[in-house]
C-alpha cells in the first residue's frame, strides 16, 4: 500500500495536524482508496516550524504547511507526481547534512504501535543480548562504542555503566531522566513522543548489562503526549513479553515505572530527581557518593537521560565500530538539537558530532532570518554560552564547545541575530536561574538573585563599571561555592557574555541606556 504518514508530534498537533490526518482519512474513503493507502499518525519529521508535515511512502516526497482543504489533491496524486506547491525537497541542505541514529525511526513509524516498531528491528537489540551475550560484554560494546551522556555533561556511558555493574547491592535500578528544561530545548519530548520503544528496549538493555530489574522514567508533567505514548509503549512491550517477567523467555525480569515532575527545573539534576522520586522535595545533595553506588533508596543506581538511551539499541544491532567512525575526537556518534530562534529552518535535528557550526547555521538552518547578520549560538541553556561569529567554523564537539565557554548541553541551540541585546540574553538566564534555585545553599540561593539585579540595572542604564566587576567577582564564588550544577554553571551565560561582547555591557553603563 502506499502510505501517508501525519505528523502527530507535539509541534505538528499545535498546528491542527489531527485535522489533516482525519481530513485525508475521510478523503481516502471517498476517493475508495482503502485498500491501497494506509494513513499513520507518525512521529517528529524534523521541519517543525513548517508543520503539519506529512510523509509520502516513507520519505519519497514530504509535504509542509499542510492544511485540510489540500487532502483531496494529497490523495488523488498518491500514486502520480507529488503535489509541487506542497512539497518539500528531500535533497535540501536540512536533510543532507543530517545523520540519524538517534531518530532513526522519527517519522517512520507510528509511535503508538509495536508492530510498526518491531518491523523496523524493534527488540532485536535486547533479544540478541538476552540470548546471545553476557553483561560485561554488553558494557564493552557501549565502552568501544564511545557513546557518551547525551544530558549534557558527557561522562562516557559505558564507564558508568561498569561502574554500577560492579557496585555492590541486592537491589540495582535504571532511571531515564526525561525532565527536560532547558529554555528552547525540546528533544527528548520529541523522541518520546516519536519513538517511544526505543526507550524502553534501551532502558530494559541497559537493566541487563547493570544488574537491575527495575527502572524510572522521570518526565516532566507538562509534556502529555509524551507521557501517553510512553504508557502505550510500556503496555505494548508488557503484553508482548518484551518487559515484565522473563523477557523473551530467559529468566531477566524488568519493569519500568512513569514519575512525573512537577515542573522544577533543578530535578534534572540527578540527586534531587532520586529524591523525587523517592517521594521528598527535590533538592539537590553534595556528592559523593555518586549515584551508581548509592542512589535510589540508597542502591546502586544508573541514570542516563533519554537521546542516551535511544542510542544503545542502534549501537548493538550495528556494532560499535559503526558507531564510533561517526564524529571527531573523543565526541564520537551523533547529537540531537533543537534548532530554534532567528533562523530559517526551526525544528529537530540530527547531526554528526564535529560538524562546524556554520554547517548547522547556514546549511541545515539555511540561514539568519530576514537576512539579518548572526551575531551567536546559545548551546547548553541556563548551563551554557553564547558563542560568536569568529567560532562558527568550530567543530561541534564536548571539548571544543567547552573551550568557547560553553557546554554541549542536551541539545538545545538557540540562535542570535544582530538585533539580540547580549545582557539581556544574560539577564533571561539569570532571571531563569533564580527563579529554579531551590534555595537550599547561599551562594545560588542569593548570588543569583544579586546577580539578576546587577545586571538588570546594566541593562537599565543604571549600572556602573564597578557593577561589572562585582558581577564577574559573584560569577567566580557562584562557579566554586555552589551545591549542584545548577548553582556551579548559572554563571556562564554571564560570563560568555562578557567575554565576547563586553562592549555591549559597557556600552550600556557610559550611554546610560
Ligand atoms: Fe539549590 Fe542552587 Fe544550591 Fe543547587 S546550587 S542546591 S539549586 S541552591
Amino acid at each position: 500500500p502506499q502510505n501517508i504518514n501525519v505528523c502527530t508530534a507535539a509541534a505538528c498537533v499545535s498546528l491542527q495536524s489531527e485535522s489533516v490526518k482525519e481530513a485525508i482519512e475521510e478523503e481516502v474513503k471517498k476517493q475508495g482508496r482503502e485498500k491501497t493507502c494506509r494513513v499513520s499518525g507518525t512521529g517528529c519529521l524534523g521541519p517543525c516550524a513548517t508543520g503539519p508535515l506529512i510523509s509520502i511512502n516513507d520519505g519519497e516526497a514530504l509535504y509542509a504547511g499542510v492544511s485540510v482543504g489540500d487532502a483531496p489533491e494529497i490523495v488523488k496524486n498518491i500514486d502520480k507526481k507529488p503535489v509541487s506547491r506542497l512539497v518539500v525537497s528531500p535533497d535540501s541542505p536540512f536533510f543532507t547534512h543530517q545523520e540519524r541514529v538517534a531518530l532513526e525511526h522519527c517519522g517512520n513509524i507510528d509511535p503508538e504501535s509495536l508492530n510498526d516498531y518491531l518491523a523496523l528491528e524493534g527488540y532485536e537489540a535486547l533479544y540478541e543480548v538476552l540470548t546471545t551475550m553476557t553483561p560485561v560484554e554488553v558494557i564493552e560494546v557501549i565502552v568501544q562504542s564511545g557513546l557518551r551522556g547525551r544530558g549534557g555533561g558527557g561522562y562516557p556511558t559505558g564507564l558508568k555503566w561498569s561502574t554500577v555493574e560492579k557496585a555492590v547491592g541486592e537491589k540495582k535500578f535504571v532511571i531515564c531522566n526525561a525532565d527536560e528544561g532547558d529554555p528552547g530545548a525540546f528533544m527528548d519530548r520529541s523522541m518520546l513522543e516519536s519513538d517511544p520503544h526505543s526507550i524502553v528496549e534501551g532502558m530494559a538493555i541497559a537493566g541487563y548489562a547493570v544488574g537491575a530489574s527495575k527502572g524510572y522514567v522521570y518526565i516532566r508533567g507538562e509534556y502529555p503526549l509524551a507521557i501517553k505514548r510512553l504508557r502505550n509503549a510500556i503496555k505494548q512491550a508488557e503484553k508482548r513479553d518484551l518487559l515484565g517477567k522473563n523477557i523473551c523467555g530467559t529468566p531477566f525480569s524488568f519493569d519500568i515505572e512513569l514519575r512525573l515532575g512537577a515542573g522544577a527545573f533543578v530535578c534534572g539534576e540527578e540527586t534531587a530527581l532520586i529524591a523525587s522520586i523517592e517521594g521528598r522535595r527535590g533538592a539537590p545533595r553534595s556528592r559523593p557518593p555518586y549515584p551508581a553506588e548509592y542512589g535510589l533508596w540508597g542502591h546502586p543506581t544508573l541514570i542516563n537521560n533519554v537521546e542516551t538511551f535511544a542510542n544503545v539499541s542502534p549501537i548493538i544491532r550495528r556494532g560499535a565500530d559503526f558507531y564510533a567512525a561517526i564524529g571527531a575526537g573523543k565526541s564520537k556518534g551523533t547529537k540531537v538539537f533543537a534548532l530554534a530562534g532567528s533562523i530559517r529552518n526551526t525544528g529537530l535535528i540530527e547531526v554528526p558530532m564535529g560538524i562546524s557550526l556554520r554547517e548547522i547555521v547556514y546549511e541545515i538552518g539555511s540561514g539568519i532570518v530576514d537576512d539579518r547578520k548572526f551575531k551567536a549560538v546559545q548551546t547548553g541553556g541556563p548551563s551554557g554560552g553564547c558563542i560568536p561569529e569568529e567560532y562558527l567554523d568550530m567543530p561541534v564537539d564536548y571539548e571544543s564547545l567547552a573551550e568557547a565557554g560553553s557546554i554541549m548541553g542536551s541539545g538545545g541551540m538557540i540562535v542570535m541575530d544582530e538585533t539580540s541585546c547580549m545582557v539581556d540574553v544574560a539577564r533571561y538566564f539569570m532571571d531563569f536561574c533564580r527563579t529554579e534555585s531551590c534555595g537550599k545553599c547561599v551562594p545560588c540561593r542569593v548570588g543569583t538573585a544579586q546577580m539578576y539585579n546587577m545586571l538588570t540595572n546594566i541593562s537599565t542604564g543604571k549600572g556602573t563599571m564597578h557593577d561589572l566587576q562585582l558581577l564577574e567577582e559573584l560569577c567566580d564564588v557562584l562557579k566554586h561555592t555552589s551545591l549542584c550544577g545548577l548553582g556551579q554553571t548559572s554563571a556562564n551565560p554571564v560570563l560568555s557574555t562578557i567575554r565576547f561582547f563586553r562592549d555591549e555591557y559597557t556600552a550600556h553603563i557610559r550611554d546610560k541606556k
